[in-house]
């Protein structure tokens, strides 16, 4: 058990999801937090995520209940288009999500951080426009030193730095040994809503290709997601945003539905998220006083719709496990990695579940849409992910403390 101001210091990189929440329980639990962030400012914009199942038990525990079901978007269809651009099948996207309407919820992505940095500003220390650029491990502390010429000492130091993490890529290498590329890279960007969606995703699949536009309520615009299938990760040349547009442009040019409207947006968009879809699998997710959270440990990727629903709860763990065993670095790591490994494995094999994503070629695009139309969405795989969703009893561990 921990008295509240343990006097212990922590060093948290990355204010997202995970870092803020991390840092929230940390304190909680008498810790003095600091959390570092490359950005100037907590980062906005981003595509709705979702948080689903228990991870709505840790934003009540948070508090946060009634500021995310005000944010919440409240999509109440979602319509399959084929590559004519006809309509394969129009659902409740809980239908294909396995999400409980009622109880989840989705948000912009950037309203969920800034509502956790609201929550953290002052319990926290905040350092924008700063990075870690050594870390040195001595076994009783960790010394730090930043980019801007700060240095530190932390009995612990957290990556909550994302999919990139390059916490990870101190204590642990290269990320080429981590990351799993699920065969996809995507673009996200925003635009006038001029479709008149209110409240509705729209998803064109055809072979090689997908394009998901997604309504944001009460907003005047709408955001967009292209996502081509691609064998190879993207060599850091093929990264470029110039380049990745040409690839898009060039690969979708024959396309109708709304897609000539989609490629004239993407060239003039100002606020474009690439990358691979890709996940985290690690076999550990600590070393001496350093762990990582939410992407840098376990990215499940937004084929999932997981990520932010596994980094909060993640955080949570991470936070209480950190609280029962404070001055035992490994003892605490082990904790989190025995309770909250089979939630995350199970989440991140969620892929596939559900209709095909991209299909590979004309038959089996054929082949789903032939069976989506005569038979609907079946309700098993809903069910099951449902189920996945839930499957972590959020421990007390105020109670134990
Ligand atoms: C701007 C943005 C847009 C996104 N859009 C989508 C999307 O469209 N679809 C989707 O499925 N997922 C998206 N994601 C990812 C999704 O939000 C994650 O699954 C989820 O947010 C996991 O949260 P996280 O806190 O673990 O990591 P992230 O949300 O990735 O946050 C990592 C944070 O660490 C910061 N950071 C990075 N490197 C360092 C460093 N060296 N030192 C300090 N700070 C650092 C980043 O600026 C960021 O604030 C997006 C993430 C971001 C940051």
């Amino acid at each position: 058990m921990v008295a509240p101001g343990n006097g212990l210091k922590v060093l948290v990189c990355g204010a997202s999801i995970a870092g803020p929440t991390v840092g929230y329980w940390l304190t909680e639990y008498g810790f003095d937090v600091e959390i570092v962030e490359r950005s100037s400012e907590v980062r906005g914009g981003g595509y709705p995520i979702d948080l689903r199942g228990s991870a709505m038990d840790v934003a009540e525990r948070m508090g946060m209940s009634e500021a995310l079901r005000e944010a919440h978007l409240d999509i109440g269809k979602l319509t399959l288009f084929d590559g004519q651009g006809e309509t394969v099948l129009s659902v409740n996207p809980e239908q294909f999500s396995g999400g409980s309407r009622g109880h989840d919820v989705e948000v912009p992505r950037g309203d969920l951080a800034k509502l956790l940095y609201d929550r953290t500003r002052d319990r926290c220390t905040y350092y924008f426009n700063d990075h870690v650029i050594a870390l040195n491990d001595r076994g009783g502390e960790v010394e730090v030193e930043f980019a801007s010429g700060r240095r530190g000492c932390y009995a612990y130091v957290i990556g909550a730095d994302g999919l990139h993490s390059a916490t990870r890529q101190f204590i642990f290498g290269d990320e080429a040994a981590f990351i799993r590329h699920l065969g996809f890279f995507f673009v996200g960007f925003t635009l006038p809503n001029d479709f008149g969606l209110d409240r509705e995703q729209q998803v064109f699949s055809t072979v090689g290709r997908m394009a998901g536009l997604s309504s944001v309520r009460g907003r005047e615009r709408i955001t967009a997601l292209l996502t081509m299938a691609l064998d190879a990760m993207p060599t850091s040349d093929e990264r470029d945003p110039d380049v990745q547009r040409e690839r898009f442009r060039a690969l979708f040019s024959q396309d109708k539905w709304h897609i000539p409207r989609l490629l004239e947006a993407l060239d003039q968009a100002d606020d474009l998220y690439l990358d691979t879809v890709s996940q985290i699998r690690m076999p550990s997710w600590s070393k001496g006083r350093i762990a990582l959270v939410g992407d840098a440990a376990y990215a499940p990727s937004f084929v999932t719709g997981q990520g932010s629903s596994l980094a909060l709860i993640g955080a949570y763990v991470l936070a209480g496990e950190l609280s029962r065993h404070a001055e035992d670095p490994q003892a605490a790591f082990a904790a989190y990695d025995a309770e909250y490994r089979p939630f995350a494995e199970a989440n991140q094999n969620l892929v596939g579940k559900g209709w095909q994503f991209i299909p590979a070629d004309v038959e089996s695009e054929r082949q789903r849409n032939e069976r989506l139309r005569s038979s609907g969405l079946p309700a098993a795989p809903a069910e099951q992910k449902r189920a996945i969703h839930n499957g972590i009893k959020i421990k007390d561990y105020h109670a134990d403390s």
